[in-house]
């Protein structure tokens, strides 16, 4: 075995499991210990800053700059005495990451020493360097400058030394640069038009919350094996590598049992997420060998969606401690299972879940079902964009492949909700006008929670999926910000019950009861959406014909997707919620296919590199012996013997020069083709070059490749295998 590869896979086979002292307190004690969260809060800040605080938390209320000064006092004093010597505006760029800048809470005393500050400016705005992070343009036409600016509705935790404040980031005209601004804004927007749909079913609500509970999947691979492959290294998967004889197909991983090295990691991991108010409840194995998941209890979106930030950037510092990578990719290996990041998201006002049925009385029913229909019609009118939203050159690999959702929105909605839909759609309007009523009601509202109790027929293959009290959004990839799917998925629903709204008050106008206005319009959007409406096997081949024909977005070319970010129909509902100009949607397509194009061309040299330094020369060096030992078959035996006796490595000789010609040919090409994608101005044409010309190529590349790895010699192979890499924990 080639000296390396045994030597990480020696290591990696005898590690044991890293036990760290878990805390003497329960997790209820130590909950949110790095969180200066509303108990600190209380603590720490003047009773009337608290108020006013809570208000601008609780109601939006604006934020009075005024009261800054104090909340910054009262958080460096926490900070402190947790041992904070930095402080940071924490933000999510149009990366894949969040970016910090650590600045310690030094000045100058002005007698020659220093001491600790921290104002209200530097808590409520910073100005970083805006064109230092993909900006998509708006830096050239404007001004370099940007600024963070402090999140209030979702706290400040403590990470190490440092105290991470959640920020926006904005263009210095006013741009959004990041996750969070366009979301806040999405959610506000869904917000105010839920709250008005709600009003006709209980002029007391003040407030709609849109929640989140993700389900994070990822893979663990042992440090040792990682640093031995370059792709990994590089971008996150394999790039070759021949199926393992045995990998997930006797399904014995899923809800197996915990193995203990891995148990170790999870559980300290736990503690940590517990301590940063990270609410982490589920932990399980998932398809893949190696492939595991952890799930929180949902929580309100914004701050869901910056906790899944954190978890990530949180389990690969973990990992390490316990002597593992962790890979969020969503397709590590090819032919097992991807990684995924199942979306469940719901709405909810202050008194309760608005996806839940049963209700309580006929008014929650009707609610209940006006709120699920608009979601089906926001999806339907949108799913080319919410595609989009959740497309990249990663989740590619995994969208369509035979596992995951198809690259299809599609929403399932189970037997017992279909049929309540059918019931409303095909019912007679009398009959419909008695629904308030108590007798005589063919359509008996308050039976759909009996209908809907045992919601068990759940189907994997769909991409939007009605869970029950949720919609569980599973198209999403594992190191995806959540954020990107959640804008797009509530503000097409803002825009949906505002015309909602619309349509039903127009009924009113004319005269119509209020209850029947809505069925009537309810109905009418019932027929609308039935194109979405797919509760069979999302995998099937009819399935991408059938799709066809309803006009549902069946684009599988990711730089083609992104265009549904810019057709009419996506600015006007971004422009009419007010969550994102049509300058904003160009500029951040302009990153997301640069982005893509990057992506590509660093899979592409790397696997390039793995073609020329590791496989050819291995390849060669292995053919090298087989001929060798032809030769050496001459002395020995007579001609026609020797010959008869080396047929066999005669085959393998030829099979290894064909591969290898043809590799090397190819890479000389890809090197080619990315010469002239490279000199391409626009960006969207250039990753449309990338994904029709290098893609496939790498494909084929790939294939020959795992092709020797069948047949070179074992001892000679440099990279870790897919047995080792994923048996091996
Ligand atoms: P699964 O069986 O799909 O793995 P789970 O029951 O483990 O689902 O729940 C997955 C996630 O869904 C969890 O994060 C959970 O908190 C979340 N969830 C449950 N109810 C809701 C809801 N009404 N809104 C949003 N998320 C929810
Ligand atoms: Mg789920």
């Amino acid at each position: 075995m080639s000296d390396l590869r045994f030597r990480v896979v020696e290591t990696a086979f005898k590690k044991r499991p890293v036990e760290v002292a878990p805390p003497k307190e329960r997790p209820s004690e130590y909950f949110a210990k790095y969180v200066f969260n509303r108990d600190k809060m209380f603590r720490y800040l003047p009773s009337k800053v608290f108020a006013k605080l809570t208000d601008v938390i609780d109601n939006g209320a604006p934020l009075d700059r005024s009261i800054a000064d104090e909340v910054a006092a009262g958080m460096k004093k926490w900070a402190l005495e947790m041992g904070a010597t930095h402080y940071t505006h924490w933000f999510h760029p149009l990366t894949e990451g969040t970016a910090e800048k650590h600045d310690a809470f030094i000045e100058h005393d002005g007698k020659g020493g220093v001491m600790e500050e921290f104002t209200g400016k530097l808590l409520v705005q910073q100005e970083p360097d805006a064109s230092s992070f993909p900006n998509g343009g708006i830096r050239n036409t404007f001004e370099a400058r940007g600024y963070s600016a402090w999140d209030p509705s979702s706290p400040a935790f403590i990470v190490d030394d440092t105290l991470c404040i959640p920020t926006i980031f904005i263009a210095y005209t006013g741009e959004s640069l990041d996750y969070k601004a366009p979301l806040l804004k999405a959610l506000r927007a869904v917000d105010k038009a839920a709250t008005a749909v709600c009003h006709y079913f209980d002029p007391e609500v003040k407030k709609v919350y849109a929640y989140l509970g993700w389900e994070q999947e990822y893979f663990l691979v042992d440090e040792g094996l990682y640093a031995a492959r370059p792709d990994l290294l590089m971008t996150g998967r394999t790039l070759t590598g021949h199926d393992s004889a045995k990998n997930q197909q006797l399904e014995d991983h899923y809800f197996g049992a915990i193995p203990p090295r891995v148990a170790a990691f999870m559980k300290d991991l736990e503690v940590e997420a517990l301590m940063l108010g990270i609410p982490v409840k589920t932990r399980h194995n998932e398809v893949a060998p190696n492939q595991f998941e952890l799930a929180p209890v949902f929580e309100e979106c914004n701050l869901a969606v910056d906790h899944n930030m954190l978890i990530m950037a949180l389990m690969r510092k973990v990992a390490r401690r316990h002597g593992f990578r962790v890979l969020l990719h969503e397709k590590p290996f090819k032919g097992v299972n991807g990684s995924g990041k199942h979306n469940n998201w719901s709405l909810g006002t202050d008194t309760g879940i608005l996806l839940h049925a049963p209700g309580k009385t006929p008014e929650d029913n009707l609610r209940f079902i006006t709120f699920v229909v608009n979601t089906l019609m926001a999806v339907y009118r949108h799913n080319g964009l919410l595609k989009a939203s959740i497309s990249s050159a990663t989740n590619a690999h995994r969208l369509g492949a035979n596992e995951a959702p198809p690259a299809i929105i599609s929403s399932f909605l189970g037997k017992q909700l279909s049929q309540v839909l059918d019931h409303i759609e095909h019912s007679e309007k009398d009959e419909l006008i008695s629904l308030s009523g108590k007798q005589g009601m063919k359509l008996d509202i308050p039976q759909i929670p009996e209908l809907l109790i045992d919601n068990t027929d759940r189907n994997r293959t769909s991409p939007f999926a009605f869970t029950g009290n949720r919609f569980e959004f599973r198209a999403v990839g594992s190191e995806a910000n959540c954020a990107s799917a959640m804008i797009a998925l509530n503000t097409a629903l803002a825009e949906q019950l505002a015309d909602f709204k619309h349509d039903v008050d127009c009924l009113i106008e004319q005269g119509e009861p209020k209850v029947s206005a809505i069925l009537e319009v309810v109905r009418r959007y019932i027929k609308a959406c039935k194109p979405i409406h797919f509760d069979g096997n999302g995998y099937s081949d009819e399935w991408k014909e059938e799709a066809r024909r309803r006009g549902l977005d069946c684009e599988t070319s990711v730089p083609v997707i992104f265009d549904n970010y810019l057709t009419e129909e996506s600015v006007c509902m971004f422009e009419s919620t007010g969550v994102m100009t049509r300058k904003e949607l160009e500029a951040r397509n302009e990153v997301k296919w640069e982005m893509y194009t990057k992506k590509i061309q660093i899979e592409a040299r790397v696997l390039g590199d793995l073609a020329m330094n590791h496989i050819i020369p291995v390849a060669t060096q292995y053919q090298t012996g087989l001929i060798d030992n032809v030769f050496k078959m001459r002395q020995i035996y007579p001609a026609e013997k020797a010959d008869k006796l080396s047929a066999k490595n005669m085959e393998l000789i030829e099979e290894i020069a064909d591969r290898t010609a043809f590799i090397k040919e190819h890479v000389d090409a890809m090197v080619e083709a990315r010469k002239v994608a490279n000199k391409i101005e626009s960006q969207r044409t250039k990753a449309v070059a990338y994904h029709d010309n290098i893609v496939p190529a790498m494909e084929q590349i790939r294939y020959h490749i795992d092709k020797l790895e069948l047949i070179v010699d074992n001892q000679m192979w440099t990279l870790p295998k897919y047995r080792e890499l994923l048996f091996i924990r």
